[in-house]
């Protein structure tokens, strides 16, 4: 049986997409440089340890390992990181997903599910959205995503690169069985500088912009449980070796939470106060951003397990609170 690579394995959402498809028994390559990952995270698999910047080593990779597919997440994240640093992210996220494509056309891999993000829409026209929203991306992070989504599509056409761009809306909680979770360094995401409040490792949450237009005039995003988006990959994957179409699909829960809505939740979920700080917007946001994934449903046959906003908000509360070791 084929093995399946996993850039990134070694951080949020893949190490979760590791173990979901080595409960399937699937065998598993993780590729990750640890530049953000954590060797705690390595738990399923085979580890390969090394930068997707080093082409000599991506090819080693590829012939050591039989691949027949790969799920690429490795890449770099903060949306406020890549305004002020755009050649750090068209580096990472462009040019050596290039080095990736090349390897796997080399070693005759033609199966790729990418990791991309609702970020790639921009300001919505729309209030809920779909696939076919247009494109118009804000950031530099989001722009390095929406070009790699060009590059597949060019790569499918011209070498027959099958593949799958998942367009996750916001990731959030943690494996229910408490394994592995949320832990960016410096963290940046919403729902665990939150909870961090609550442990007393942060003095407030500041919210970034209250005149935006929505009802409470701050940002409006759908949260989406990181096993969700696990089984959404081993979904994508069967998808693909079945013969499916390369085409996009969005990953969310259909519902839109602002940010003091986020802020209650936690306040519920934790009994803790967890004061707030309103501040000036943060460059490259959308105002509102809540998915329609429904041609997910349809054609992958997906369906999230985790939809209710305080179940995620519970497991995400329940890992911080193991993990507070890492967070000092
Ligand atoms: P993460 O930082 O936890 O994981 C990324 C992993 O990639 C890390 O382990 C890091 O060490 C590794 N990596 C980065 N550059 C590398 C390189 N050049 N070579 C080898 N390894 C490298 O991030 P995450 O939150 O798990 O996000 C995973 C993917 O999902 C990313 O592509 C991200 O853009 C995308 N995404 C995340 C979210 C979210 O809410 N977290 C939303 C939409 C899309
Ligand atoms: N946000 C905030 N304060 C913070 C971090 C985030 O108000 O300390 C807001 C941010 O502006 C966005 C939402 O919370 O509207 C979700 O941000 P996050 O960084 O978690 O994910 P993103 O939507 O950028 O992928």
């Amino acid at each position: 049986m084929k093995k399946t690579l996993i850039t990134g394995g070694a951080g949020y959402i893949g190490s979760h997409a590791a173990k979901a498809l080595s409960a399937l028994g699937r065998e598993v390559v993780v590729v990750d440089s640890l530049v953000a990952g954590h060797r705690d995270f390595l738990k399923w698999g085979e580890f390969e340890e090394g930068d997707l910047g080093d082409p000599a080593f991506l090819k080693a990779v590829f012939s050591r390992h039989d691949i027949g597919e790969v799920l690429h997440f490795a890449a770099f994240i903060a949306v406020g990181e890549s305004v002020a640093k755009p050649d750090m992210y068209y580096g990472n996220n462009v040019r050596n997903t290039l080095n990736l494509l090349d390897a796997m056309l080399e070693a005759d891999v033609k199966r790729l599910v990418f990791s991309s993000t609702a970020a790639v829409y921009g300001e919505p026209v729309t209030e809920v959205i779909a696939e076919d929203h247009p494109l118009s991306p804000l950031s530099p992070y989001a722009w390095s995503k929406r070009m790699i989504e060009q590059m597949l599509a060019d790569y499918g056409r011209a070498y027959g690169l099958n593949h799958v761009c998942l367009r996750y809306f916001n990731a959030a909680g943690a494996d229910p069985d408490g394994e592995i979770g949320e832990r960016h360094q410096p963290e940046t995401h919403l729902i665990p500088l939150i909870l961090h409040t609550a442990l007393g490792l942060r003095d407030n949450i500041t919210l970034f912009g209250t005149d935006y237009p929505t009802p409470d005039g701050t940002c409006l995003r759908d949260y989406i449980h990181v096993t969700d988006l696990a089984s959404a990959h081993v979904k994508a994957l069967e998808y693909l070796e079945s013969g499916g179409a390369s085409r996009a699909f969005n990953l969310g829960n259909g519902n839109g939470f602002s940010v003091r809505e986020i802020v209650d939740v936690a306040r519920a979920v934790t009994g803790c106060a967890i004061p707030v700080v309103e501040s000036d917007r943060r460059p490259g946001d959308s105002p509102a951003l809540v998915s329609s994934a429904q041609a997910a449903h349809e054609i992958l046959e997906w369906q999230p397990q985790f939809g209710d906003i305080n179940e995620i908000v519970r497991t995400a509360w329940n890992w911080h609170q193991n993990d507070m070791a890492h967070l000092k």
